[in-house]
């Protein structure tokens, strides 16, 4: 699972590395003249991740798949490795792992949720700035949004998403740009540079949902991920295009991988993010560049060694924190020295309060601790069918993996104190990333917690999203029932179905799940705080007010929820009370478009009754607001108009509305508002038209008096010249 923001409209809506140039007589030795200028200090470093990609689909891993002919053209003039290992199976902490040369054990990013990246570590980024480079990020997903902390160091980064899509399922509800947008936005920037640059490009598609555009989705009509990788490629061609055509190549290491793999239904898991087997840890790893020649290494390696090796390729001091390896002695022809790689997947721990996993990689012995506990012989089962585990006495590997933990840990303990600071709190407060925040995890974990054993949940979770998104909703329902049925905790059962019911407009039936949901699991702050804000879209004022009193208790952090509560205080015409609400929400987080709107309607409210100046100026900003953050914001360009017109501007007003109807063309307040307005304006011909488009939009919606109204309006209109 992956980055819930807490709240049923954010599910609905949103679903989301000191140093000197060394000229050392050894390095002129190990590096002959070639023939281009090979000033070290002057090499770019092009960093590509791709999202969710398994080594088996690029077609310089295997051949059986498909055939990525730009990937393929890269690896074929530099190093590919062949056994990379993530140390998490999830973006945000493997990403984290990467810019930070070190693991969640340092650096505390353990899941998409919860969790940000303190401003007080180095990332890559800012220790490249700080050499002179200049620095552009260009991401493809919500999940690496720059308020997550991972922009630190980049003068440029570009996290613009287009609309988000809705969706009952949070899981597939990430705001996301395609790989095209991502590679336009970095060669723009690139064609600004004049000086040596580090540029990390993040493209996002081979996650789900999969769904690659023409001429791939028909293509890979049976394989829809490998149709999603095979049109990364291609767009990655335009990328290294580029770097051919304007010399850059040869003056510029590139380092490819992903950030973690995807399961396909291996091991029963559909996606990433649960277990830690291969097929979700093993990630690809190709590196070219200048005096890099063509060879394969099958040594394990791993993400944190990305840092260390740009290090050593640009000649750069080692800052002393990091964890990983450079692995530039390996790609000389040298011998690593051995070494136990961690890896962990403690997202479903912290988001679900399931049993926590880890574990390490030791040559080729892969041992994954917990309460059932695995072991695999990696050179004769790369797959890990076959579990040693009973075979062995488990002591040794346990003891190891704990020494590394301590190892990994201890090392920066004191620093690690200072750098969780309240600033940094304030923020993973701002951005709602809430779930579990009142938490329910035990202290001690049986089979009954083991993730092989919730296995077969998350299956069922799986096959009601596919089964929503083929448009089979009464499936998906009982699917989603099952799992209540059977696993009472599941919260996140209740809010999908709930979600779905909603969709259906059975709002009745989403209340009744959503009650049945918080009857047997009170402390759950997820399941209270979307049953407060189904209450309020069930128009249940005061039962809403006093449920998410009760969210409020467990979790005081949550913008959404503050906000939700200013919507039924709102709706019950109590507006002092319901603006209090709303600022509290606007504390948590001042970029919250739907709240600041939320308080423009306020302001426009006390702007009707007082027609003060104070009134009108704060609408405006609020409305403003929200619209700057969210351009395509249709409500809040709707309410701005409504500001407008009561202070005399009807054309102000009358633009705003066009505005709100080029978002959204039938959004009947803006159509009726521009009617009247050009009404007033003795404008027939307009007038008639929106007024009638009007009548016509809401049918029999409509009430009596208000058709009365519009029809009169529309009688008069005729009589305009
Ligand atoms: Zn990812």
């Amino acid at each position: 699972m992956g980055l819930m923001r807490s709240g049923m409209k954010t599910n609905w809506k949103k679903k989301v590395f000191f140093s000197l140039l060394i000229f050392t007589g050894a390095v002129l030795i190990c590096y002959p003249i070639l023939g281009f200028n090979w000033d070290r200090n002057n090499y770019n470093i092009l960093l590509i991740t791709i999202d969710t990609l398994r080594p088996d689909r690029l077609s310089c891993y295997s051949k059986k798949y498909i055939n990525t002919l730009q990937i393929e053209g890269l690896a074929n003039k530099g190093v590919v490795f062949t056994r990379a290992i993530a140390h998490n199976p999830t973006t945000l902490p493997s990403h984290t792992n990467i810019l930070l040369g070190t693991t969640p054990l340092f650096h505390g990013v353990h899941s998409n949720s919860r969790f940000i990246v303190s401003d007080h570590f180095l990332t890559l980024a800012e220790y490249l700035k700080g050499k002179g480079y200049a620095t552009g990020a260009f991401v493809g997903s919500y999940v690496l949004d720059s308020r997550i902390g991972l922009n630190q160091g980049f003068d440029i980064y570009d996290d613009h998403m287009p609309d988000r899509s809705s969706t009952a399922f949070d899981n597939a509800g990430y705001a996301e740009r395609k790989a095209e947008g991502v590679i336009r936005m970095a060669l723009a920037w690139l064609d600004k540079q004049s000086s040596k640059w580090f540029c990390w490009v993040h493209l996002w598609d081979p996650h789900v949902p999969y769904s690659s555009p023409e001429p791939f989705k028909s293509k890979f009509k049976d394989d829809p991920y490998s149709g999603e990788v095979a049109y990364v490629d291609t767009e990655l061609g335009k990328l290294l295009d580029y770097l051919e055509t304007y010399n850059l190549a040869e003056n510029t290491y590139i380092v490819l991988t992903g950030d973690h793999g995807e399961s396909l239904a291996e091991h029963g898991e559909m996606t990433h993010g649960h277990f830690a087997y291969n097929s979700t840890i093993w990630v690809p790893l190709v590196i070219t560049g200048p005096r890099i020649d063509p060879q394969r290494i099958d040594e394990y390696v791993s993400h944190t060694d990305i840092f260390p090796t740009v290090c050593d390729l640009l000649d750069m001091e080692k800052p002393p924190f990091l964890q990983g390896i450079s692995v530039l002695p390996l790609i000389q022809g040298k011998k690593a020295k051995k070494r136990l790689i961690y890896f962990e997947s403690l997202g479903p721990y912290y988001d679900r309060g399931w049993a926590p996993l880890r574990g390490f990689v030791e040559e080729n012995k892969k041992f994954i601790d917990s309460p059932i506990p695995e072991l695999y012989d990696l050179r004769n089962d790369f797959n890990e069918k076959t579990n040693l585990s009973q075979k062995v006495n488990l002591n040794t590997y346990q003891k190891k993996l704990k020494d590394l933990e301590e190892q990994y840990t201890s090392s920066q303990k004191v620093e690690r104190q200072k750098k969780i600071d309240p600033e940094a709190m304030e923020k993973l407060r701002s951005l709602g990333y809430v779930s579990s925040a009142a938490p329910r995890t035990k202290k001690s974990f049986g089979p009954g917690d083991d993730l092989k054993t919730l296995i077969r949940y998350e299956q069922k979770l799986y096959l009601a999203y596919e089964l929503h998104n083929e448009g089979r909703m009464q499936e998906s329902i009982e699917s989603l029932k099952e799992i209540i049925r059977e696993r009472e905790d599941f919260d996140t059962a209740y809010i999908s179905l709930a979600n779905i019911y909603k969709s259906q407009r059975r709002i009745k039936e989403a209340v009744d799940i959503m009650e049945e949901g918080f009857s047997k699991n009170p402390k759950s702050y997820e399941i209270v705080s979307n049953y407060g804000s189904i209450l309020v879209d069930a128009g249940l004022y005061n039962k809403a007010i006093e449920v998410l009193q009760k969210a409020i208790v467990l979790v005081d952090f949550d913008p959404t929820t503050w906000n939700k509560m200013g919507i039924a205080y709102m709706r019950i015409k109590k507006e002092a009370t319901a603006q209090e609400y709303f600022q509290k929400a606007l504390s948590l987080d001042n970029n919250n478009a739907e709240v600041l709107n939320n308080l423009g309607i306020i302001y426009l409210g006390i702007l009707m009754r007082t027609k003060e100046l104070t009134a009108y100026t704060k609408a405006v900003q609020y409305f403003q607001k929200a619209i700057f953050i969210d351009p395509n914001y249709h409500l809040a360009h709707n309410g701005l108009g409504a500001v407008y017109k009561i202070a005399g501007k009807i054309d102000e007003a009358i633009e705003c509305w066009h505005r709100a109807l080029e978002i959204k063309s039938d959004y009947p307040l803006s159509i009726v508002n521009l009617g009247i307005a050009y009404f007033q304006k003795g404008d027939k011909t307009k007038s008639l038209k929106y007024l009638n488009m009007y009548i016509k939009l809401k049918g029999d919606s409509i009430s009596p008096n208000e058709r009365k109204k519009i029809e009169r309006l529309i009688e008069r209109a005729h009589q305009l010249d």
